[in-house]
């Protein structure tokens, strides 16, 4: 039976993507070697890290002089990473908007290394919104925020603009629609929602911003040496970098970031619009910010759980719990996730409707 893969993370990946990452794990690019077993300080390797680099370019249309790194760590310590990187050793000032966990995970590791000034947060409603109208001030080193709530399904669907450097989490909706970058200090974002397998975690950067801190940062975590080593200070993460780069060459065929948000689109229209008209529904966030990559919604009444429940895992469903913090369901609809599976889901909501 086909699986509609509705993981939040590690997710769906496209099939034509898991069969050439398989083929390459027996034998990469006829060299007898799998991909997991060459140095990566070989030519056919660098060719591979040069490539993923250049893809994450041409699919956001990243400003030339911009650097893409591909690091370890995950988005979080992306957390560290941004504050210690943006934030001065003197009197360092940072500016955050709260709009769910992983927001509130940034701001404690920014407060390890300087002032955090938290402009608005959602937090006293349950993150059920993104807090509008907060003005950011431009006496400080840089200004966060999360562009995707993913455990409580809301987004910016009109991102903000910053008077001082802007770092943003994309973990979530990286590639699923077109972004001005120049807009950025850094964006950066874990692998594996919209990407690739977990463990690597991307980086767009642009240098002009970067070693203004006077602050000693170690090695590891400093962006500097990253960028001077062309993503290759120390051994990478290969297999993630390997399927990241055919991840975005499929998305580049499909027709790039305008292609993925028209369908990732059309998949939050079909979902929103039946937990909008089944009454058995309700949705659990603001409409107006709505994530279109994470749906998260519940049963108006709970008796129907049980019913509900074995219908959509009848129905090949698989991964739409809630997230522990926040209950309910969550639908996570990441690039690869075609429509047809949302037209399931939305199959069996109309179903427990007919039964009850
Ligand atoms: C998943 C996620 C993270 C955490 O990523 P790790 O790679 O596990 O560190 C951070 N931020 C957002 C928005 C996420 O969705």
């Amino acid at each position: 039976m086909k699986i509609h893969n509705y993981s939040a993370g590690p997710c769906i990946l496209p099939p034509e993507v898991l069969r050439k990452a398989s083929d390459a794990v027996v034998n990469f690019n006829g060299t007898g070697l799998s991909i997991l077993e060459m140095s990566h300080r070989s030519k056919e390797f660098v060719a591979v890290m040069d490539r993923a680099r250049a893809l994450v370019k041409e699919a956001l249309q990243v400003p030339d002089h911009y650097e893409v790194l591909f690091l370890q760590g995950g988005a979080s310590l992306g957390f560290y990473i941004s504050a210690l990187n943006y934030m001065k050793a003197e009197g360092g000032k940072s500016a955050y908007v709260n709009t769910g966990s992983w927001s509130s995970k940034a701001i404690k590791e920014a407060k390890r290394v300087g002032t955090v000034d938290v402009l608005a947060s959602s937090e006293g409603e349950n993150f059920n919104h993104i807090p509008k109208g907060f003005e950011i001030p431009s006496g400080v080193d840089y200004f966060h925020f999360t562009s995707n709530n993913t455990i409580y399904g809301t987004q910016y669907r009109d991102l903000p603009t910053s008077p001082v450097p802007m770092i943003c989490d994309m973990s979530s909706d990286i590639f699923s629609r077109p972004i001005n970058v120049s807009d950025y200090a850094m964006i950066y974002a874990g692998a594996q929602k919209n990407l690739g397998p977990a463990g690597a975690t991307v980086y767009i950067i642009d240098p002009e911003k970067l070693g203004k801190t006077g602050r000693d940062i170690p090695a590891m975590l400093n962006l500097q040496t990253h960028i001077d080593k062309e993503s290759m200070f120390n051994t990478p993460p290969v297999f993630s970098v390997f399927v990241s780069m055919l991840t975005l060459e499929w998305m580049l065929e499909q027709g790039g970031v305008e292609a993925m948000q028209r369908v990732n689109q059309q998949k939050a229209d079909l979902i929103y619009s039946e937990i909008d008209q089944n009454p058995l529904f309700e949705g659990k966030t603001s409409v107006e910010d709505r994530s279109v990559m994470n749906a998260t919604f519940d049963l108006v009444n709970e008796e129907h759980k049980a019913v509900f429940d074995d219908l959509w895992q009848k129905a090949g469903i698989s991964g739409i719990k809630g997230h522990r913090s926040f209950g309910g369901y969550r639908a996570s609809m990441y690039n690869a996730l075609p429509l047809d599976s949302v037209a399931a889901l939305v199959d069996v909501m109309r179903v427990l409707k007919s039964k009850v």
